[in-house]
């Protein structure tokens, strides 16, 4: 069985921009370029297990700031 409205966070490569859908889309809305896509879904109870993980969003945070 599978949970309805269990949506994916995606993360555009090219500007950072940040959605949620089941599948990354072909063009980024934001910069409007096709671009690829990360999966940024948080998988771990650390961020609530749903919404985007900062950790993966933030690839160039500076650690312990
Ligand atoms: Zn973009």
């Amino acid at each position: 069985m599978s949970e309805a409205g269990q949506y994916l966070w995606w993360q555009c490569g090219e500007c950072g921009h940040v959605l949620q859908a089941a599948e990354p889309p072909e063009t980024c809305p934001s910069c409007s370029r096709k671009c690829e896509f990360r999966n940024v879904t948080c998988y771990t109870p650390d961020c609530g297990l749903s919404g985007p993980d900062p950790k993966l969003m933030g690839g160039n945070r500076q650690p312990g700031a």
